[in-house]
């Protein structure tokens, strides 16, 4: 006879090898109640296979709520053993392996504040040393693979077999478009580095908010991600963190439901991956460009600035000659057009003397 325990280990190590791998919960367990009855609306709605709740909460910034701790860990064991769900937890400290792992947590995973710094991944890979427990890597939260890698090599190290990973996007400066973004040429790169390790997507660490959750989701089952972890929560308004990010689980099921799990071919896959990467290139110069035009614009204030207080005309045209001649022959040299770059800088130019004329005339 087997013991309940086994049993559920071996549902645990069946979903881990499923295709798509659904994760649902809420981003923190909060009260009995609330995990008991997430788990068992989420198990309800068929289209969940796996319970996350987060234990320990680490936050960017103190005083906001940090997590209930160990006392949580009994509520995810029994939500477990009502539902079946297997479960899993973050975990960032040698204490909280060993605590997560009494509770019989299904599956371990290190979150992105925890991936950045090498110390702390090396803590949890040495007391998971003689453990068999799969484990989940999120990226770093600063756009860096090599920090990606690394925390996988140390768990890897530590003879963790199993080791999955997590794209949660990516932290960066004046980003408003999302939390996180998810430059996903950066996720694609991890991909082809190891063409066997699971990778699925949070887009709830992405988006930040509820509107655009499904569209990551899609995207990342269109780039072939192998599954996606996305909080719910019975509540989500009231939850005591990420609450703009979370939805109720049969909001969750619903956007289970619709999305598109296309079987591409592995060309059309290919085509959808490499023109994501050359996509992303483009936002990001494009991105640059903006900025290096903000920059440009600023100093072209302070000539109009210098300009009033010396009583020269905003326009000299010998100036302006000069520059585009310039242009022309560095564009000329890398392929760009006369046509082109006489319009582009005409385009530049009136913006420039539309902002000079703002400062000589206030
Ligand atoms: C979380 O999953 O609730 C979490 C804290 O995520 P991340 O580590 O991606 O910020
Ligand atoms: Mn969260």
């Amino acid at each position: 006879m087997q013991t309940i325990e086994q049993t559920m280990k071996e549902t645990a190590q069946k979903t881990w090898n499923k295709r798509p791998l659904v994760i649902s919960g809420p981003c923190s367990a909060e009260t009995e109640e609330q995990v008991l009855q997430t788990a068992q609306r989420l198990a309800a709605t068929g289209k969940v296979d796996m319970l996350r709740a987060g234990i320990w909460k680490p936050r960017t910034k103190p005083g906001m709520f940090e997590g209930v701790g160990v006392k949580g860990l009994p509520w995810l064991l029994q939500a477990k053993k009502i539902t079946g769900l297997p479960t899993t937890v973050e975990v960032a400290t040698g204490k909280q392996v060993e605590d997560a792992l009494n509770f019989d947590v299904d599956v371990l995973w290190i979150g992105a504040r925890t991936t950045v710094n090498p110390f702390s991944v090396q803590e949890v890979a040495d007391a998971l040393r003689g453990v068999d427990v799969p484990v989940l890597i999120k990226n770093p939260i600063n756009p860096d693979l090599e920090l990606w890698s690394g925390a996988m090599e140390r768990v890897a190290r530590a003879g963790i077999k199993q080791i999955g990973l997590i794209h949660r996007g990516f932290s960066s400066y004046g980003n408003t478009e999302f939390r996180n973004a998810p430059m996903w040429h950066l996720a694609i790169e991890m991909k082809r580095r190891n063409p066997d390790i699971m990778i699925i997507n949070d887009p709830s660490h992405i988006c930040g908010s509820r509107e655009k959750l499904m569209d990551v989701a899609q995207k990342a089952i269109d780039l072939d991600f192998d599954g996606l972890m996305i909080e719910s929560h019975i509540d989500p308004d009231k939850a005591w963190s990420d609450a703009k990010q979370q939805v109720t689980p049969e909001r969750l099921a619903e956007m289970i439901g619709a999305i598109k799990w296309r079987h591409e071919s592995a060309e059309e896959i290919e085509f959808i991956t490499a023109l994501e990467k050359l996509r992303e290139q483009i936002n990001h110069l494009d991105d640059e460009l903006i900025q290096l035009l903000g920059q440009r614009m600023k100093i072209a204030d302070k000539i109009g600035e210098y300009k009033k207080n010396n009583n020269v005309t905003i326009l000299q045209t010998s100036r302006w000659n000069q520059i585009l001649e310039r242009a022309f022959s560095k564009g000329e040299a890398i392929g760009l057009s006369r046509e082109f770059i006489t319009k582009y800088f005409d385009a530049v130019h009136m913006e420039s003397i539309n902002h000079q004329n703002k400062i000589m005339n206030s």
